[in-house]
């Protein structure tokens, strides 16, 4: 069976309702979660999760 785990929430850390598995690969995945209701930019490989961006940090230009 292959490994699962839940992602969690970069922001809050609470269980989002993503599921990674063990050969899972994300990239720039847009994690949302459902608590704290924002959004933060992804990647995960071999259960390992980065962050890339917290927030959509106001990005003015
Ligand atoms: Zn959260």
């Amino acid at each position: 069976m292959a490994e699962r785990e839940w992602v969690r929430c970069p922001v809050c850390g609470s269980k989002t309702r993503l599921q990674i598995r063990a050969d899972t690969e994300l990239k720039k995945f847009p994690l949302y979660c459902p608590k704290c209701r924002r959004e933060s930019l992804i990647d995960a490989k071999n259960l390992q999760v980065t962050v890339i961006k917290r927030l959509e940090e106001k990005m003015q230009r």
